[in-house]
């Protein structure tokens, strides 16, 4: 089993001992540092963790101050345990007034990202109003064409889907897929190639039914995997061996 996005640095020590405790058998876990504090914590936690690896990046929502985190970002990118760089993208629901910024700071990690030959993990989030970020993201990936790019917590939207598929990106599902009003999500993921499905859990956020309304944690990324399963007429088995063969192609987790 793998959960290819989590932000285990956000976790409280005992919760977090309880939350490697209970992902002991996972293959790997991707925790991504929303800027370089936070990287460094991760880096820490996968110093004694051997299935957790980092990624390194700066938050569209810490865009505003991507020049000041710029030299430490990159020296944590050379880290051997880093395995992507992001999340990065763009996020007009918490930060709509920094949007000159996340453009910069994804250009900037999107370059980083194929110097080291690592993926980018992208965050997409509008507005309540309108579907702009998605929008936006699907024209930055034709016009970018990342060598290796996540859309994580994907929400399934159709010019993101032609995007990314253009762009041989890796859709990544996480506990939102499991929810009930969330069709849209689902469509997507019936006509996505297999090889290019993931699954995640965004810990400490986003939990999976059933266990909407708590603090998330990796090991709930069985819900929302079983969900997949079930969309795609597979078993749960065969669906966490395609997912886990996909986080290894994309991350090089070993
Ligand atoms: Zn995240």
């Amino acid at each position: 089993m793998t959960d290819t996005h989590c932000h285990l640095d956000y976790l409280e020590p005992s919760e977090l001992a309880a939350a490697l405790e209970a992902a002991q058998g996972f293959e790997a876990m991707l925790s991504i540092g929303t800027e370089p504090a936070k990287s460094r914590r991760n880096l820490e936690i996968a110093h004694s963790a051997p299935n957790v690896w980092v990624a390194v990046g700066i938050h569209p929502t810490e865009a505003a101050r991507w020049r000041e985190l710029r030299q430490e970002s990159l020296e944590l990118a050379r880290h051997q345990r880093v395995r992507a760089i992001g999340e990065s993208g763009l996020d007009f629901y918490w930060a709509p007034q920094s949007r000159q910024a996340q453009y910069q700071a994804l250009d900037w990690q999107a370059e980083l990202a194929a110097e080291l030959d690592l993926p980018l993990v992208l965050h997409v989030r509008s507005a309540k109003e309108d579907d702009q970020a998605e929008r936006e993201v699907a024209e930055w990936l034709k016009h970018n064409r990342p060598p290796k790019v996540v859309l994580h917590a994907f929400g399934g939207h159709p010019a993101l889907v032609e995007a990314g598929l253009e762009v041989g990106a890796y859709f990544s599902f996480a506990g939102p897929f499991t929810y009930k009003k969330n069709t849209l999500v689902r469509e997507a993921a019936r006509q996505l190639p297999l090889e290019r499905l993931l699954v995640e859990t965004d810990t400490p956020f986003l939990p999976p039914e059933p266990h909407r309304g708590k603090r998330n944690q990796p090991a709930y990324v069985r819900h929302t995997l079983e969900k997949l399963a079930e969309v795609r007429g597979l078993s749960a088995a065969e669906m966490e061996r395609i997912t886990d063969a996909n986080a290894r192609g994309c991350f090089a987790f070993a």
